[in-house]
Parts: C-alpha cells; sequence; structure tokens
C-alpha cells in the first residue's frame, strides 16, 4: 500500500525508533506515547483491519503477540503486567489502517478503557 503510513515506516521509507524486526514483523515507538512504553508491533505485509487477515494467516498474528511479549520481557515489563491492544474499526478506536498491536507499559494501566 503506497499511501500507508505503517508500509513506510516498514520499508524503512519513513523513520521510526525500531526496537525490533525480522522479515516478517517490525517493532517501534509510538509517536505519540500513551504510556511510558508504547511500541507498536506489525506486520510487514499489509492488513488493513483484523477482519481482513485470513485464518491462514494466524501464525502471523501468533508472531506478532510473541514477539510484544519478547520485548515486554527484554524492557522489564513482565513482572509488573503490561497490556496488548488491536483496535479495529472506528468503534475499536483504529486511527491507522494498518493493523497493529500496541504494547502498552510502565504505569499502572485503567480498565476498562473509555
Ligand atoms: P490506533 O488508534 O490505530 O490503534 O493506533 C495508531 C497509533 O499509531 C497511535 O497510537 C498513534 O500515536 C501512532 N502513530 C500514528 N502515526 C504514527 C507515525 O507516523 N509514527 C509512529 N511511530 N506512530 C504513529
Ligand atoms: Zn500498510
Amino acid at each position: 500500500m503506497s499511501d500507508c503510513i505503517f508500509c513506510k515506516i516498514a520499508n524503512h521509507e519513513v523513520k521510526a525508533r525500531i526496537a525490533f524486526e525480522n522479515d516478517r514483523v517490525i517493532a517501534f515507538h509510538d509517536l505519540f506515547p500513551a504510556a511510558p512504553v508504547h511500541l507498536l508491533i506489525i506486520p510487514k505485509a499489509h492488513f488493513s483491519t483484523l477482519n481482513e487477515v485470513p485464518a491462514e494467516q494466524a501464525g502471523l498474528l501468533g508472531e506478532l503477540m510473541t514477539t510484544a511479549v519478547q520485548l515486554a520481557k527484554e524492557l522489564n515489563l513482565a513482572e509488573d503486567g503490561y497490556r496488548l491492544v488491536m483496535n479495529c474499526n472506528a468503534n475499536g478506536g483504529q486511527s491507522v489502517y494498518h493493523i497493529h498491536l500496541h504494547l502498552l507499559g510502565g504505569r499502572k494501566l485503567t480498565w476498562p478503557p473509555g
């Protein structure tokens, strides 16, 4: 997707503070952090929303989560805790239409979200 900001980050066309990368996924710091630690973990392949991800890509979704857990451990969030969130479409609060898993931590997070 040529006009997708997260595709551009995945392609290194747009700068981001990258925390992890392999052939399939890339993790980078959110530009407007909502917590002391706020990373976004995305697939390099473009899927606009979770609704577009076919069941055969379950492994890729799993890799987003295991990557987030690994980063949470490396950033010493694991013991105190953290939150993983993926928003979908307008009611879910999605604003960037390339799926991304939020990793939030470093403070006590409230529940339920607004
Ligand atoms: P959503 O609301 O779609 O779940 O989350 C999108 C997230 O992307 C927001 O937390 C927002 O701050 C972040 N974001 C939007 N544009 C950029 C950008 O250009 N670079 C980075 N690093 N984060 C961005
Ligand atoms: Zn994209």
